[in-house]
C-alpha cells in the first residue's frame, strides 16, 4: 500500500518535472495557462492526502489536453488505488487502444491495464493481458512471475508448472519447492477422486524435486489409500528420517498401519519412544489417542503424567484432565475445569506463517496470508513459544 501511495505521488511529480524542462509552451495548447495550473493543483491536493478533490483537478486537466498519456496513466493509477476498478480499466483500455501510440507506450499501456484486471479479480482478463506482455521481451519475466501468480490463485496447477519451468529455464531461478506442491496439488485433487494413477504419477513428479516432506507424506498416504501398508511405513520412516521436525504430522498414521501389519509392540513402543522424546504437542496428541483406544485410559494418564513431567504444557494437562473425566465424568469440578483448559488450549494450539505471522487452526503447506510455500512450521504456537 505504501508503495502504491509513493507511487502516486512520484508519477505526478516527474511528470510535472518534465513538463517544465521540455519547455512546456502553454499557449499552444488547446488549455493555454490553465493546464499547468489544473495540474499543479492536482499535485498538490495529492501531496496533502486529498485524493478525491486531486482526481477532479486531473481529470479537468485531461479535459483541456486530451493528447496527454502520461495524465491519462496517472488518473487511470487513482482510480485503482482507491479501488475504483471499472474507471481505470476504463481509462487504461482507452490508453491502449490509441491509434498514435508507439511500441513502448502501447506496453506501458497494457501493463497498467492487466494490473487492473489483477487488482479488480478478473483474472481471466488479466492472464490474456500478462500473456501478450510475455511476448514482449522487456516484459517476459515479470509477465511470467505474475501469470504464475495467477495460476496458483486460480489452482490452474498445470498451467503454474508450465510457467514455474519456464522462469527456471529462463531466468535461473529456483522453483523446485513450488513445483513439488504443485503436483502435490494435483495429486491430491487425483486422489480424491480415486485415481491412483494419476495421483501416483504426480507424486513421482514431485518426489524428484526432493524439495518438501510434503511429497513422501503424500506417496504414504497413496500407498496407504490402495492399500500398501508396507510401501506407507517406508516412506513415512523415511519421512522421520529426512524431515524429523515434520514427523509429528504422520506419526499417527505410520504407528497405525505398523499395528495394522500385526505389530502391535512395534506401533505401541513407536509412540511411546515418541512421548519420551518428542515435544511436539501434535505428536503427543496422536500418540495418547492411540495408547488410550488400544491399552485403556490407564495407560494413556501415565503416559500423559510422563508427558507433564518432562515438557509442562497446557495442551498436554488439558489432555490429561479429559481422560480424567472419562474416567469420573459426573465430577462437576472436573468437568469445569477440562472445560476451561481446554478452550485456552485450544487458543493458543494455532500455527503461524513465518514469514507473515498468520495463523490458521490446521496444518497449511500453503499461506492465505502471503501465499508462500512451507512457511508454517509443524509446531503448535504454544511449543514455539516455550522454545524462544
Ligand atoms: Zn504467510
Amino acid at each position: 500500500m505504501n508503495f502504491e501511495f509513493w507511487h502516486l505521488i512520484v508519477l505526478p511529480a516527474l511528470f510535472a518535472a518534465g513538463w517544465l524542462c521540455r519547455g512546456f509552451d502553454a499557449k499552444q495548447r488547446a488549455g493555454g495557462a490553465e493546464l499547468p495550473q489544473t495540474y499543479s493543483r492536482g499535485v498538490s491536493l495529492l501531496l496533502s492526502g486529498e485524493s478525491d478533490k486531486a482526481i477532479d483537478a486531473f481529470v479537468e486537466a485531461v479535459k483541456l489536453d486530451p493528447q496527454q498519456i502520461e495524465l491519462h496513466h496517472v488518473l487511470g493509477n487513482l482510480f485503482r488505488a482507491r479501488g475504483d476498478f471499472e474507471r481505470a480499466i476504463r481509462l487504461h483500455r482507452h490508453i491502449y487502444n490509441r491509434a498514435e501510440l508507439n511500441d513502448a507506450e502501447r506496453t506501458a499501456a497494457l501493463r497498467e491495464l492487466a494490473e487492473d484486471y489483477i487488482q479488480a479479480g478478473l483474472f481471466d482478463r488479466a492472464e490474456a493481458a500478462f500473456r501478450r506482455l510475455s511476448e514482449v521481451p522487456s516484459e517476459h519475466l515479470a509477465a511470467l512471475h505474475r501469470l504464475l501468480e495467477i495460476y496458483v490463485t486460480e489452482h490452474e496447477w498445470q498451467a503454474a508448472v508450465d510457467t514455474a519451468e519456464r522462469l527456471e529455464a529462463k531466468a535461473g531461478e529456483n522453483h523446485s519447492a513450488e513445483i513439488a506442491h504443485f503436483h502435490c496439488e494435483k495429486a491430491e485433487i487425483a486422489m480424491k477422486r480415486k485415481d491412483f494413477e494419476a495421483a501416483d504419477a504426480e507424486i513421482t513428479l514431485a518426489v524428484m524435486q526432493r524439495a518438501t516432506p510434503r511429497a513422501p507424506i503424500l506417496a504414504g498416504r497413496s500407498a496407504a489409500l490402495q492399500g500398501n501398508l508396507e510401501g506407507a511405513v517406508r516412506w513415512w520412516r523415511e519421512v522421520a528420517q529426512d524431515y524429523p521436525e515434520h514427523s509429528s504430522l504422520i506419526i499417527g498414521e505410520l504407528a497405525d498401519a505398523v499395528y495394522k501389519l500385526g505389530d502391535a509392540a512395534g506401533a505401541e513402543n513407536l509412540l511411546r519412544d515418541t512421548i519420551a522424546r518428542s515435544d511436539s504437542v501434535d505428536a503427543f496428541e496422536a500418540a495418547l489417542s492411540r495408547i488410550a483406544a488400544w491399552d485403556g485410559a490407564e495407560a494413556a494418564t501415565t503416559a500423559a503424567r510422563q508427558m507433564l513431567q518432562r515438557q509442562p504444557s497446557l495442551s498436554a494437562f488439558s489432555a490429561l484432565m479429559e481422560l480424567k473425566l472419562k474416567a469420573a465424568p459426573d465430577d462437576a469440578d472436573l468437568k469445569l475445569l477440562s472445560g476451561l483448559l481446554k478452550r485456552h488450549a485450544r487458543r493458543l494450539a494455532r500455527y503461524q506463517c513465518r514469514h507473515c505471522g498468520f495463523l490458521a487452526s490446521n496444518f497449511a503447506w500453503h499461506c492465505l496470508g502471503c501465499g508462500a510455500w512451507d512457511s508454517f512450521p509443524p509446531r503448535r504456537l504454544e511449543e514455539s513459544k516455550r522454545g524462544s
